[in-house]
Parts: structure tokens; sequence; C-alpha cells
């Protein structure tokens, strides 16, 4: 109840009724399991703005008005949904995480983080928690990258780390652009880029997230704090050769990009193992797009993504400067062109380590000493670390598999993370501790 109401009802105001809806995070993300669901990869794909990921961005706004909260979309297309119990106007504790998914991914790689942080604020009400200043959760879109290729596409914009005119020209594979795409979702395109307020308005971000790398288990703890994130990025190649029959073309006077393809496959593998250990490098080509894609042609042409990560950024540059190079070597072998670009970069991220101790605290009497773990995803929340405190929470997953439609956590452990982040939520809005 608001001063104006009480003053119109003539009476001494009422204490604040509790929420009614209390939000089982279990029951929540059983609500979205058929948002999505991918028949032919298997998994669930929701990419921004796509029918599920619409269903997704619905669903947030429905639950986050059952429980008062005031909802918003920003000009980047991250929605934000805001618990302003007593008015206060201090700059908001913010939690979150993403509803999109990579294609073919798992439950939890973004939902658990927007739905635990619903579920925290829906558990806070109903104790009667009286935050000294608001309490906001995100979904940041387009985290993913899965649409247009670039990951936290939604935060990066937010922080200014992309241009709005390269994001504008960004194209799907339907050959859609971003500037289409978000018009057509009611954000104008010219409006995009940093959002220098939105930014000011919050105090710390703190965001869950499902544990992706099998860290947990073997301690023995349900919930963990994340220390670093690996720097990483993303390179688009383009092997160029020539289409030709399958059976007509005489094996030395082929140009074939696929040969070209595999030898960056491999050396990805092998220039990673040869780093040394202490850098962590890692590289991956998950995705590759053959032209014209048949199984009786030569390709014309071959377009491969590679994703490399490593401790430090000159780790990661020295591990692709190798790969490229090899690359390099087996298409100047082959006669094939070859074309790099770098979709993305991202820096090291070390979180606040302030912020994570005051987190640990809260967490304490229920959890006892949590443990601080590295990660090598990319989150939304290394992206706001370079502007604002931020920390993570890690829950469980006992395989340790991520981005695959095999990624898991208990129902125990999910509600262990709900408990987990409204101990840290309440601990940071009692007694001007923002
Ligand atoms: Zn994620």
């Amino acid at each position: 109840m608001g001063p104006v109401e009480a003053a119109a009802g003539g009476e001494a105001p009422a204490a604040e009724a509790p929420a009614a809806v209390l939000l089982d995070p279990v029951a929540a993300l059983a609500e979205l399991a058929p948002l999505g669901a991918d028949p032919v990869r298997g998994g669930w794909s929701r990419h921004l703005f796509d029918d599920a990921d619409r269903e997704m961005r619905a669903w947030f706004v429905r639950t986050a008005r059952s429980l008062g909260l005031d909802v918003e979309v920003d000009r980047n297309a991250n929605q934000w949904a805001t618990w302003r119990a007593g008015g206060a106007a201090a700059p908001a504790v913010a939690t979150g995480s993403h509803l999109d998914s990579v294609p073919g991914g798992g439950p939890l790689d973004g939902p658990l983080g927007v739905v635990s942080g619903l579920a925290a604020v829906a558990r806070l009400q109903a104790e009667g928690h009286r935050p000294d200043r608001p309490i906001r959760v995100a979904n940041f879109a387009e985290e993913e990258g899965a649409r247009f290729g670039v990951p936290c596409l939604g935060s990066q914009l937010l922080a200014g780390d992309l241009t709005a005119e390269r994001v504008r020209a960004l194209t799907d594979t339907a050959g859609a652009t971003a500037a289409d795409v978000l018009a057509g979702a009611g954000i104008d395109p010219a409006r995009i880029g940093p959002d220098p307020d939105r930014l000011a308005d919050l105090a710390l971000y703190l965001e869950l997230h499902v544990e992706q790398g099998r860290q947990l288990a073997p301690l023995g703890h349900p919930v963990g704090l994340a220390t670093s994130i690996l720097a990483h990025g993303r390179w688009r190649v383009t092997l160029t050769g020539r289409g030709d029959h399958a059976g007509a073309t005489e094996l030395d006077s082929r140009h074939d990009p696929m040969l070209v393809a595999a030898a960056a496959i491999r050396s990805a593998r092998d220039r990673a193992v040869a780093a040394e250990p202490g850098t962590r490098s890692r590289a991956t080509v998950g995705k590759l797009h053959a032209v014209p894609g048949g199984s009786n042609a030569i390709a014309s042409e071959v377009t491969l993504w590679l994703d490399a990560r490593a401790e430090h950024d000159a780790d990661v540059r020295a591990l692709v400067a190798a790969i490229i190079g090899d690359v390099e070597a087996a298409s100047a072998a082959e006669g094939c062109g070859v074309v790099v670009v770098e979709e993305s970069f991202s820096t090291r991220v070390e979180f606040d380590a302030d912020l994570t101790d005051r987190v640990a605290a809260a967490l304490a009497p229920r959890l006892g000493d949590v443990p601080r773990i590295p990660t090598g995803a990319g989150h939304d929340a290394g992206i706001l670390a370079a502007h604002l405190p931020a920390a993570m929470l890690f829950v469980r997953n006992p395989d340790g598999v991520s981005h695959s439609p095999h990624e898991g956590a208990s129902d125990q452990d999910i509600r262990a993370g709900v408990d987990a982040l409204a101990d840290a939520l309440r601990a940071l809005t009692s007694g001007g501790a923002a």
C-alpha cells in the first residue's frame, strides 16, 4: 500500500500484506518447458524474438506482474521487473539472467537465473522483508547470440560495448537484419545503444546461473560463487574454393574448402592442447556452413565459426593467431582463399571481490563456506562487471554438461539456489548495505 492510498483510506495503514503468490522455481521451469522445445535438434531453441522467445518474454511479464512488480522493456530489448517496496529511490540491487538459448540448448542456461530471481523476490515479499532500495530482475536479450552471432547483445548495447550501427546491420541466417527484427518487436532500432541512466540506476548485479562445467559436484556443494570468466571470442572464417562435381573432378585439380575446414577443426584442438596448461586454453569449431551443401558436390565456399577461450586476453590472441596460421597454410596448399572476421572479443573478467565476500557472508548461515570457482562461459554479469559491482552464483550441475539438452540440476539444488539468492538479496537490501 502506498502513502496516497493509505491517506485516502482515512485509517492507519495496515501492514503490507505478503504476496499471495509463492513462486516455486521447479514448477515455473516446468511451465516453461513446452516453450521452444526443439523437435529436430532436441532440447530447446529460443532465439531473439522468435515465437518461443516471445512466449518466454510474455511469461516474464505475466509472472512479474503477478508479484506486483513494475515491468519495462529498455531501448535494447532487455526486460526489467522492479519491486519498489517502500518506494526507496536509491539505485536498485539487480539480479536475473536470460531467457534465450543456444540452438538445441538445455532447460536451465538462462531461465534458471530469471526464474530464481522472481522466486527469490516472491520469497522476500512473503516473509515481509522491506528492502531499503528497489530489487530488479532482468531478462537480458540475445545473451547466447544464437540469432545474430554476437553474444550478450542486450547487455553489451546497454553498456555501450557495441555500436548501434553495427548491431542494426547484423543479419540472421534468413537474411533479416537486426534493425528489422527489433522494429517488428516494437523496439525502435534508431534508439538502441548505450543507456547510461539505466546503468546508473543499478547499484550492483548478482546473476544466478546453472554451473557450466563440473566443479561443484566433487566438492559436495549445491551452490558456488564465481571468481572470473576466461577471456573469449568468436571468429568467422570464410574459405573459398571452386565448386565442382564430386565424381567428375580429378583429385589433383580440386580447390576444396572443406579440406581446409578440416585442417581448421584439427588445428583448433591441437593448438589448444599445445598451449601452456596454465592458460586454460580451449578452441572449438561448433558450427560450419557449406555452399552449395550437396552431398555429391565439392563445396565452393565453407564458413566456420571458431570459438577460442583462455585465462588471459593475450593467451586467446596467441591461440587464434596460431590456428589462423595453420588455416592459411592449409588454404594455400589447396589453392583456396581465407577471410577471417572477428565477430566478438570479451576480455577476461574478474568479479567484484567485495560484493562476492558480502554474498558469501550472507550464504554462510545456510550453506557454510561456499566454494569459489572460475568459469569458461561468458555471461551478462561479465559485461556489467566493467561498469558496476557484479558477482555470480552457480547452481551445481551434476554432469557439468551445458549448451545441450542434457544440462541439469536436481530439484533440491534448484531450490537451494533460490534460498541462496534470497539470502543474498535480503542482506544486500538491508540497512543501507548496497
Ligand atoms: Zn547463460
